[in-house]
């Protein structure tokens, strides 16, 4: 099923503000709250599609990935394993949606509300430099990461052995507390993890000596990421759970890599199109002549016209950059740039003076003044 719109589904037009967000998150969650509509499976629907919307608009990040791309395309990317960029393939189940709301609105004084039921790992940030040929193409990229990684010795559960584990004596090994809180539409029951064995439930007498007790071990390993061709600096990729382990199990976070883009040595970048200049002297302005030209593909061959004028823009189409999730490639654009010697040898003097004589008999046939077109 095709999502809809973030905006769209919060009745707000794109961009608006993080303020009109909230307001309207709000009163679409209070509308379709569970409690006030029991049983209503299409109310659900639209509390849980409200408070999705929500957490990625109210998030600056996620927000700004949002308006530029749009929902991460289903399977769009060319096998990406991962979920795409900004976040997308994400979904709500009713307690996701539940703590988000409770984020947002609920507590009121009774805090403590934002755990989530299980302890999980931290998210780790990676910054992946790459060059105009791979953002050209697309990569795949080997990174080291050094994170947190499930104790081997223990399987990640941080007891020596099996007996060395007794249930937790608070939540009787439910991991779960219950607290009743007061809301807007009266109480409400949160559960929340145990603080006594972190929502695992049972506590470690005869911790695991590998890791103490911790489940986890640091360690550094390498994650391969496939990053499609067009991505820009700025733009993020979300490994799931290739972050940090949890303590005793639990879910691992996620990794995000963030792209950056390396300075080029010739090309610069306008979005999707990439320019270059071009140094030609007189006689090849003048007469026209081909030259070989690099691209970020390899090199080709150019055909500058007779009588080309500096500053000329010379288009190869195709030659650009991709752009992301899109059929659309960019244009090289190559600027010519007419060379005056510098020092000119005695040949190129007396073959210039010749020209000047030329230039002295037509004298007067056309205005030397013009307008400037642009300051620019
Ligand atoms: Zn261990
Ligand atoms: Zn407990």
């Amino acid at each position: 099923m095709a999502k809809r719109d973030y905006y769209e589904v919060l009745g707000l037009s794109k961009g608006a503000s993080k303020a009109d967000v909230k307001k309207s998150y709000r009163q679409i969650a209070m509308k379709y709250h569970p409690d006030k509509n029991p049983g209503d499976a299409e109310a659900e629907t639209k509390f849980k599609e409200a408070a999705e919307a929500y957490s990625v608009l109210n998030d600056d990040q996620k927000k700004a990935q949002y308006d530029q791309f749009g929902h991460a395309p289903e399977g769009g990317m060319g096998g990406n394993p991962f979920d795409g960029f900004g976040g997308g393939g994400f979904g709500v189940d009713l307690s996701d949606a539940l703590r988000i709301f409770m984020d947002g609105f609920g507590g009121g004084g009774g805090g403590g509300s934002r755990s989530r039921s299980r302890a999980r790992g931290a998210d780790l940030k990676i910054k992946l430099p790459l060059t105009l040929e791979e953002i050209a193409v697309g990569v795949t990229k080997k990174m080291k990461v050094k994170r947190f990684e499930s104790c081997s010795d223990c399987s990640g559960t941080g007891a020596r052995d099996k007996t060395s584990k007794t249930n937790c004596t608070v939540c009787h090994g439910r991991g779960e507390v219950q607290q009743v809180s007061r809301s807007m539409f009266g109480q409400f029951v949160n559960i929340q993890p145990c603080s006594n064995c972190d929502g695992t439930g049972e506590v470690i007498s005869n911790p695991c000596p590998t890791c103490s007790g911790d489940g986890r071990v640091r360690k550094e390993s390498v994650v391969s990421a496939k990053i499609p061709a067009g991505v820009h600096a700025g733009n993020y990729m979300t490994l799931k759970g290739e972050g940090n382990s949890a303590r005793r199990g639990g879910q691992q976070g996620d990794l995000i890599v963030l792209i950056d883009e390396k300075e080029h040595e010739l090309f610069i970048r306008d979005e999707d199109n990439i320019y270059l200049e071009l140094g030609v002297n007189m006689a090849q302005a003048v007469n026209g002549t081909e030259l070989e030209i690099p691209t970020l593909t390899g090199k080709v061959n150019l055909k500058i016209p007779a009588g080309s004028q500096s500053g000329k823009l010379l288009r190869l189409r195709g030659k650009g950059i991709p752009r992301i999730n899109s059929h659309m490639v960019g244009d090289q654009m190559v600027k010519i740039q007419i060379e005056t010697p510098v020092k000119p040898s005695k040949k190129e003097k007396e073959l210039y003076k010749e020209l000047a004589e030329y230039y002295s008999a037509q004298k007067g046939k056309r205005s030397i003044f013009r307008k400037i077109k642009s300051l620019l």
